[in-house]
């Protein structure tokens, strides 16, 4: 029986008891400024608002200094291969849509071997948060240029600079019909809280990118360097429900770096809820499959 004080408080009146059964004692191994521990602090104090204790949420993490923190946060957690963080995160909202899941994936991951999952990922609209670590490199692999690395820029696998054009990711993003995109900045803990909780309600896929320092590897997009940047979009007057702006003040990039909750679209279905042709069968897709007697084949393998 969990003893420890949860409930939804939705201030930040939150309990101590309860934070700390969200860490697990292990020593954070992150370098001294990483942007990792500032999201590390929000993701416990988002669910810890939310009122969800660790039995309650699973977290998928990808490879990557990121994923590291699948030994510093509790919770039923899953570390898997690179790239397929996404697949494995959808598998298990299949098996189970009633707990929320997060994932977790660095941008070197997402936007190159794991692309084509976070493609499928947004048009199934699977109910999920992931967050994208976005420090615009391969920080596990010492200073590799990753696909969000900008153009030119000097790096470990490329000294005489990236040759290639960095990928316009939140263009691209937008350019698959998303219905939950925001930008987090790994400075703000509070903001990068409001945008979790939001995003762990959404009934869809929650695509976060979290903007983080990584002052090992990364610099050209620095802690201050971002920090002069970033503007709250909420306090610009944006409205979340208009596509058209959010997608612009998304890509431009050029002066200010907009974050808070960019587009929410909540009129379309999750996954689960375009299941139609499924209604009135009262077991899940995972249940049906251990239930599938393979035998029969298994003779033929024989
Ligand atoms: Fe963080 Fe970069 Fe160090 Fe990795 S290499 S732990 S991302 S600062």
């Amino acid at each position: 029986m969990n003893s420890i004080p949860f409930h939804s408080t939705g201030s930040s009146e939150i309990s101590g008891e309860a934070m700390k059964s969200y860490s697990c004692g292990n020593t954070c191994t992150w370098c001294d400024g990483c942007g990792n521990y500032g999201i590390w602090a929000a993701i416990k104090r988002s669910l810890v608002e939310l009122g969800i204790p660790p039995h309650g949420v699973f977290l998928c993490y990808d490879v990557g200094c990121h994923g590291n923190m699948s030994d510093k946060l509790s919770g039923y957690r899953f570390h898997g291969l690179h790239g397929r963080v996404i697949p494995f995160a959808a598998g298990a909202k299949l098996a189970n849509p009633r707990i929320p899941i997060i994932a977790h994936g660095g941008d070197g991951a997402c936007f190159s071997e794991g692309v084509g999952h976070l493609v499928h990922a947004i048009r199934s609209n699977y109910t999920m948060v992931f967050i994208l670590h976005n420090n615009a490199n391969y920080g596990l692999t010492t200073g590799q240029a990753s696909a969000l690395t900008w153009q030119g820029q000097p790096m470990n696998s490329a000294p005489n600079g990236m040759p290639e054009a960095t990928l316009p990711s939140m263009d691209f993003v937008f350019s698959l019909q998303p219905t939950f995109v925001a930008r987090g900045f790994s400075g703000d803990i509070p903001q990068m809280v409001s945008i979790l909780k939001a995003a762990i309600q959404h009934r869809g896929f929650a695509f976060v990118d979290m903007l983080q320092a990584c002052p090992t590897y990364n610099t050209f997009a620095t802690h201050e360097w971002l920090l002069e940047r970033v503007y709250d979009v909420a306090a610009d007057g944006h409205d979340p429900s208009d596509f058209v702006r959010a997608r612009a003040i998304a890509v431009d990039t050029s002066e200010r770096i907009s974050t808070g909750i960019l587009y929410q679209n909540t009129a379309v279905p999750g996954f689960y809820e375009r299941l139609k042709s499924r209604e009135g069968i009262q077991t899940f897709p995972v249940e049906e499959v251990q239930k599938y007697d393979v035998r029969e084949y298994m003779q033929e393998l024989v």
